[in-house]
């Protein structure tokens, strides 16, 4: 096969990783400093001081040289031990990976039933727990923003379920897609670990992640037996104190978390979030525009961070996409688990404006007719109306 030269952008309209912007690649394109030095150590006070904002907590933050799979896998080493028993909700393929990890750790994990188009049912737990009475429960784990399918819970909802059954149990929650991007607060929210991912709102490249800890969830991590070296919290928080980290970070990496934190704090984190909420509607306006149908059932749960749509039966939605991206030079998101070649999804987050989603969705729809899937060539031209007017 002849390679040819593809002018132009690459449009990578995948939920995550996204669009890193030219700012965060020119502060990473800098000179590998020694990661004991002062001026490190300065960096490193620096992000994860920065950091704090954006979970919305004045609690220790830790990175991780990681995938959020990464992560994931903190947040339940250094609170829980082996057989513990954890609820954690089926809302899709990411809530799916973060049960199967937890059951390959020796977890005891009741996984509560979902049909993946739904929220995470705060009453459910709630009377799961209040079922609970002698407190055998550790954890409750719930996906904020599901990434498979474009639904998002509400997790002050959660918090208040767990309070409503006067039940100890720690709260963890997987903000890889949600962080800047959905509104999300740490400590408002009373949650203990919050986990999250460089690669999504944060507009980086793929390779950190992120633990924010509550003085309850570091109390846990003290008499925690899952064995943990890599991921222990309390190696990583003493190298903190000092702006340091208890081996190798990845220094270039902070260089772009650095300048990603200034943007958001430039743009400001509240009209950060409204422009993720602005863009979600005009896609969503979109696909009713196609006449296709939105996988998320409950409009109070769409998700601001991507859209996945359903094609009608019969229809690929992996040769949607392959027509797109050999077409337009566009990666939309693949069907996960269940929706594998019955979804696609449509990542509006992180480095994003209106121009660029007008794009996007503009690939989509020529992309509609070209794979000859019926539809409605009207999605464009509400998604602009509806930019147009505010
Ligand atoms: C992307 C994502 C993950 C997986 O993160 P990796 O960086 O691929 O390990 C987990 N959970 C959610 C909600 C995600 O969106």
């Amino acid at each position: 096969m002849t390679k040819h030269f593809t002018s132009g952008r690459h449009f990578l309209q995948i939920p995550g990783p996204t669009n890193v912007p030219d700012r965060v690649l020119r502060a990473i394109d800098r000179a590998t400093i020694d990661h004991r030095s002062e001026e490190f150590a300065a960096l490193g006070h620096e992000v994860l001081q920065g950091l704090k904002a954006v979970f919305r907590t004045q609690q220790p933050v830790v990175i991780f040289p990681a995938s959020g799979t990464g992560a994931w896998e903190a947040a339940l080493v250094n609170t829980l031990s082996p057989g513990d028993q954890v609820i954690m909700a089926e809302t899709g393929q990411f809530a799916t990976l973060w049960k199967n990890l937890a059951l390959k750790l020796g977890l005891n994990v009741e996984f509560l039933p979902g049909d993946w188009r739904h929220a995470v049912d705060a009453a459910q737990i709630e009377s799961r727990l209040t079922a609970d009475t002698g407190h055998a429960i550790r954890a409750v784990c719930v996906v904020h923003n599901e990434t498979s399918t474009g639904v998002a819970s509400d997790i002050a909802a959660v918090r208040s379920a767990i309070d409503k059954a006067g039940h100890p149990a720690l709260l963890m929650v997987d903000t890889i897609s949600s962080l800047a991007s959905i509104d999300y607060r740490h400590d408002e929210w009373g949650v203990d670990v919050t986990v999250a991912g460089s690669q999504k709102g944060l507009m980086l490249p793929p390779g950190l992640s992120f633990n924010a800890i509550s003085d309850k969830a570091l109390a846990a991590s003290t008499g925690a037996k899952l064995p943990r070296a890599y991921w222990n919290w309390q190696d990583m928080l003493a190298a903190n104190k000092n702006g340091f980290f208890p081996y190798t970070p990845a220094t270039n990496l902070l260089y772009g978390l650095r300048e990603a934190l200034l943007m958001l704090d430039e743009e400001g984190l509240a009209n950060v979030l409204a422009r993720h909420a602005r863009h979600a509607e005009a896609t969503r306006r979109a696909v009713r525009g196609w006449g296709l149908d939105i996988v998320c059932l409950q409009p109070e749960a769409y998700s601001n961070s991507l859209t996945a749509v359903m094609l009608p039966d019969g229809q690929d939605a992996d040769e949607l996409r392959r027509v797109i991206l050999e077409r337009f030079n566009m990666s939309l998101g693949t069907g996960l688990g269940k929706f594998a070649g019955k979804v696609f999804r449509i990542g509006h987050l992180g480095d994003f404006n209106d121009l660029t989603l007008a794009g996007t969705l503009a690939g989509v729809e020529m992309g509609l007719s070209l794979a000859g899937i019926p539809h409605q060539n009207a999605g464009v031209s509400a998604a602009l109306d509806f930019l147009a007017s505010r």
